[in-house]
């Protein structure tokens, strides 16, 4: 079982390389990255001429619905979008029903996974009972079954002393803790930004601050506990400061972006479309451009979509009244080349990093680079290649994305899992 991807531009950041070269995978994982290697006997060739090859993506936040939400997605058509979106792996939040605050949620999630998955699943345990914030869940009996991190994802755990405990709890683990931060008395249930653009619409705004409150809540109890803290979904400028002054003095704490509050501003709301409302909702110019400074310097050390699949039923009608959250597996990363990497503003092997290295550090996963022995887990991209996001072509099961119709240059071509092609 051994497969040689020729001649691609390798861009692999844990290991510093940026040049043409072949990259030999044998039994699963990498055996050597360099120059007209040859291929053994009975070895498959890729030509890669012109492409770029990279570690593997990982996506460490998604939904993947399964169990109970199957109209909504499933292990298998999530993993066939992720592959289909360059992504070699996903972690998958616990708001599922039953909700995965238990081993058994946890087995029968991986089970499905091996069954039926097309790329590496990860779960992510419950901080909190049915994420009801008020009982610890059962994090030992998680971890040792297969939990990567531990998130009330989709809400936020109030109970700071509650939370502190959680933290203190994962710390034998080596396991995050991921903050889905949002003071919902702050943010009140608003549908979108505080700001001009609500007040001009008419519509209830949250503000920033809801953000940035959890987000300062959450860096001092990672200090008081020393656990690690990771943000999931950034989005305000108050947060990426708060996160980098945090780093800056050696607290434990990580931070995520979506695409969409790297490419959208609450100016996309002005059409009412309920696929332009997600949590954390869409925030100003100044926050994107923040939020893009931080990815740069690496404050935010990942791109994550936080892939939130719905049926059409509920992201139909009014704005406020719509499910929050939109698909992001199949649009990342051709909106990521597009609007980032080709017009200059972030470099590829920046956002390759940010796609591979930074998740698979933060999670402690195999993968995330091309160094011999890693997974042989690679994604290949066409740089060149236009692309239009067609949400009725979607591998997901659902179509709530704002980016219908947009189009633009550069997709991932080839997805690869442990040495086999997966690309649907
Ligand atoms: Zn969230």
């Amino acid at each position: 079982m051994s497969l040689l991807i020729r001649n691609g531009r390798v861009v692999d950041p844990a290991g510093g390389t940026d040049a043409v070269a072949d990259v030999l995978i044998v039994d699963g994982r990498i055996q050597k990255v360099g120059r007209a290697l040859k291929a053994p006997a009975g070895a498959e060739a890729i030509d890669a001429t012109g492409k770029v090859v990279c570690p593997g993506f990982i996506d460490m936040h998604v939904h993947l619905r399964e169990p109970g939400f199957e109209y909504k997605e499933t292990i298998a058509s999530g993993t066939r979008a992720a592959a289909a979106g360059g992504f070699t792996a996903v972690a998958c939040m616990a708001n599922t029903f039953p909700v995965n605050d238990n081993r058994a949620v946890t087995d029968y999630i991986l089970a499905r996974a091996k069954v039926e998955g097309v790329v590496r699943v990860y779960p992510i345990g419950a901080v909190t009972r049915n994420l009801e914030g008020r009982q610890l869940a059962e994090m030992a009996e998680q971890a040792e079954a297969g939990c990567v991190a531990f998130s009330d994802d989709g809400k936020c755990v109030m109970n700071a002393e509650l939370y502190r405990r959680a933290m203190e709890y994962a710390l034998p683990f080596g396991t995050p803790i991921i903050s889905h931060a949002e003071d919902c008395h702050l943010a009140h249930g608003a549908p979108m930004n505080e700001g001009l653009v609500s007040t001009e619409l008419g519509l209830s705004g949250q503000p920033g601050a809801a953000e940035d409150v959890m987000v300062a809540r959450d860096i001092i109890l990672a200090e008081l506990t020393g656990a690690h803290l990771h943000i999931a979904h950034i989005s305000t400028a108050g947060a990426v400061r708060l996160v980098r002054e945090a780093r800056a003095r050696g607290v434990r704490v990580t931070a995520e972006v979506t695409p969409h509050h790297l490419v959208l501003t609450d100016e996309a709301v002005r059409s009412y479309d309920p696929n332009c409302k997600m949590a954390p909702p869409l925030r100003t110019k100044r926050d994107v451009e923040a939020c893009l400074e931080g990815l740069i310097d690496g404050t935010i050390e990942c791109v994550a979509t936080d892939h939130a699949p719905h049926a059409t039923s509920e992201k139909e009608g009014e704005f406020a009244e719509a499910a929050s959250g939109v698909v992001g597996l199949e649009t990342a990363v051709p909106l990521l080349l597009d609007r980032l990497v080709r017009p200059g503003v972030v470099d590829l092997p920046t956002l390759v990093a940010r796609l591979s290295t930074g998740p698979a550090r933060l999670l402690n996963l195999p993968g995330g680079s091309l160094a011999p022995g890693a997974a042989g887990d690679v994604t290949i991209l066409d740089l060149e290649r236009a692309f239009t996001v067609d949400p009725a072509a979607f591998h997901s099961r659902s179509r709530n994305t704002p980016f219908g119709g947009f189009t633009g240059t550069g997709a991932p071509w080839m997805t690869l899992v442990g040495g086999v092609k997966v690309t649907p």
